[in-house]
């Protein structure tokens, strides 16, 4: 699966360039032009990392780093600053709101790349294996086949679907929408408590006895696969 890629730049001529290049790297790469733009377009589908440029209108790319951090569906999401200020003051100031790396434009696109990369197998290694492992839960991604520990499980594509997305970011909290969005597709119309009932569907067919759920519903915002489930008594 692809990542996906937050390019927030309101310079259209080097949106453009990097929107090409990163798509022929293979990431799925989505813009906005403003912090407004920006936090429609997140609420919608959360990507993978964020481009951020440092001179944006109205908000500042900052500030709107700043947001990003505090926010718990995006406080993990590494994000990349692009500026064309390169003194070590602002540098250190990029760095300390919370963005995990820095660019100085004019970027060369192969180390902008080779950077995205690095961060990426960071933050998301289950995005660049076929199997995904958290705790004793194990999917291999070319055969679909599920294990718990030593036990087969088997799920339904829906169920399945669910398990690999949640699983491909452990501890990240996702939207009822954000889940319709990204395991049903943007064109299915399907009410959101529909998530609730193959959510239930998923606990059963993988949880037994007094095993501990690995997935977490955190009140008001969604679901998340919790990476800590096997430390819990
Ligand atoms: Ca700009």
């Amino acid at each position: 699966m692809p990542a996906t890629i937050l390019i927030v730049e309101d310079e259209t001529d080097i949106a453009t360039l990097l929107r090409y290049n990163l798509e022929a790297e293979d990431f799925r790469v989505y813009t906005a032009e403003t912090g407004d733009e920006a936090q429609h377009a997140i609420a919608e589908k959360l990507p993978d990392l964020i481009l951020l440029d440092w001179m944006l209108p109205e908000v500042s790319g900052i500030e709107l780093c700043r947001r990003f951090r505090a926010r718990e569906e995006t406080s993990r999401v590494p994000i990349i600053m692009l500026t064309a200020r390169g003194e070590e003051e602002e540098r250190v100031r990029g760095l300390s709101t919370g963005a995990d790396d820095y660019v100085v434009k004019p970027f060369s696109v192969p180390e902008l790349i080779a950077r995205i990369h690095a961060l990426l197998r960071r933050s998301s290694p289950n995005l660049v294996t076929n199997a995904l492992k958290v705790g004793d839960l194990e999917i291999d991604r070319t055969t679909h086949r599920v294990r718990r520990g030593v036990r087969d499980i088997h799920l339904g594509p829906t169920e399945y679907r669910l398990l690999e997305y949640l699983m491909r970011h452990p501890g990240r909290v996702y939207s009822r929408e954000q889940l319709l969005d990204g395991v049903w597709g943007n064109d299915v119309y399907v009410d959101e408590r529909t998530v609730d009932v193959h959510i239930g569907r998923l606990r059963r067919a993988i949880n037994r006895g007094k095993e501990a759920d690995p997935i977490r519903t955190v009140r008001g915002a969604g679901y998340a696969f919790d990476e800590r489930y096997d430390q819990r008594a």
